[in-house]
């Protein structure tokens, strides 16, 4: 695209924004639980309905995905223009969550035509909330180990078996799993990936409470729950190759979190509320240093990640070196986490109460809620793996 096209480009984006974002989309969110992830069984305020309906009918909550499926056709640099404009405006994104982010990429890439028409479409208008279905209690990292079956009945597979840790399963409306559809095969041969509506009689979800207090996740039980063999994405036994790309997908979004923040501003304010500052410079050295650190390492995990995105919204999947961006991105959360409860203090430790300020009881969980950061979506000890093997091509 011509340097004026895009420009011009820019400029009418900037015009729309300005003219349809409702006044209180402006500015984060105050925790994620604000964000938009649409859904069948969530409520939104007025404004950020508003938000989503506009966004969506431009095709702008997935700016790259073709029109045909909902999106806005854009191209990657029409879609990184908007996203500027975005920011520039501070404007949140008018949807999140698993189906932008992961399954939708995935069909898109996978999928078959009727799959695409029928959930692409319905995921950019923030109709249905997906979830996955991956982890089981005996099957974590050694994912490949699953046990639940599906066993083909005409049309269908009758699925039994447990999911464990599904993110949001209570609040989603379909999920993507692996089952295993032939018990015959090496482990990795006889796996399927499939779509499963939660409101197929047989599915039932119990939520997980975390340390942190809250309870994102959930156990999934399946209990004769028939799923079409329409359903399957790629081929039948063929889960695994599915099963892996999606798992990239999984780990740019979870990198995607962590950068891109206000958390810069945020950790240099609550030093200066809790060290103090000598002529406009933090009063501790040591404190000042360790912020500094972190916030020289957010900058080249940011610039290394934008650089890689921008060769995937040209056209390339993303390969192994994503375990790279999942590894950096979260270990550096933890750091900045607990650098932010150490300079807290005593403060940094609270769980309730009036003697506590709330943005400093935020800290706390915040602190609690990253420990999972380098579990979920494959552990670090698992990403180094995959660098080890994929990336550096060490022996094994
Ligand atoms: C916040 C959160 C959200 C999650 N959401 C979902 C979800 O939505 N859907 C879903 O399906 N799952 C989800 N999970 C589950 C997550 O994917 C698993 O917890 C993860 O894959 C690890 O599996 P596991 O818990 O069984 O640990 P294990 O696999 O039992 O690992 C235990 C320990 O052993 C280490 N280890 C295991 N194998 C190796 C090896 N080969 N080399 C070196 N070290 C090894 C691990 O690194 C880890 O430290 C979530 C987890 C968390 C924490």
């Amino acid at each position: 695209m011509a340097d004026a096209d895009l420009e011009s480009f820019r400029a009418d984006a900037r015009r729309w924004l300005a003219a349809n974002a409702p006044q209180s989309m402006h500015g984060p969110p105050a925790s994620p639980d604000d964000l938009c992830w649409g859904g069948r069984k969530a409520r939104y305020p007025d404004d950020v309905r508003r938000w989503l309906a506009v966004m969506a009918e431009r095709g702008w909550t997935a700016p790259t995905w073709p029109r045909e499926y909902g999106g806005g056709g854009l191209s990657a640099a029409e879609a990184k223009a908007l996203a500027q404009e975005m920011a520039k405006l501070a404007l949140r994104p008018p949807l999140v969550g698993f189906g932008l982010s992961m399954i939708g990429p995935l069909l898109l890439q996978a999928g078959n035509e009727q799959q695409k028409r029928e959930h692409l479409p319905r995921i950019t208008r923030g109709e249905i909330r997906w979830c996955q279905g991956y982890s089981e209690p005996g099957a974590g990292s050694d994912l490949a180990g699953l046990q639940t079956r599906a066993v083909r009945d005409g049309d269908d597979f009758v699925v039994n078996g447990q999911k464990v840790w599904t993110s949001y399963a209570d609040k989603a409306d379909w999920m993507f799993l692996l089952v295993r559809t032939d018990p015959e095969a090496p482990k990795h041969a006889g796996i399927s990936f499939v779509l499963m509506d939660m409101e197929s009689p047989g599915v039932s979800v119990r939520p997980i409470r975390l340390i942190s207090g809250a309870s994102p996740f959930c156990e999934t039980f399946l209990s004769d729950v028939r799923v079409p063999v329409r359903n399957v994405v790629g081929k039948i036994n063929e889960g695994w190759g599915i099963a892996k790309m999606l798992l990239r997908f999984e780990r740019n979004m979870i990198a995607d979190v962590f950068k891109e923040r206000d958390d810069a501003a945020r950790l240099l304010a609550l030093a200066r509320r809790h060290v103090g500052d000598e002529n406009g410079r933090l009063r501790d050295p040591i404190v000042r240093d360790r912020i500094a650190q972190v916030e020289m390492d957010q900058a080249c995990f940011e610039w290394t990640l934008a650089r890689s995105r921008d060769r995937v919204k040209a056209g390339h999947a993303p390969g192994p070196e994503t375990s790279i961006f999942k590894y950096y991105g979260t270990e550096l959360n933890q750091r900045r986490r607990e650098l932010a409860v150490d300079v807290a203090g005593p403060e940094g430790v609270g769980w309730e109460g009036p003697g506590f300020a709330p943005d400093d009881l935020r800290l706390v969980r915040e602190w609690l809620r990253s420990r999972g950061n380098s579990i979920e979506g494959g552990t670090s000890e698992i990403q180094l793996n995959i660098i080890a093997k994929r990336v550096l091509g060490l022996p094994d």
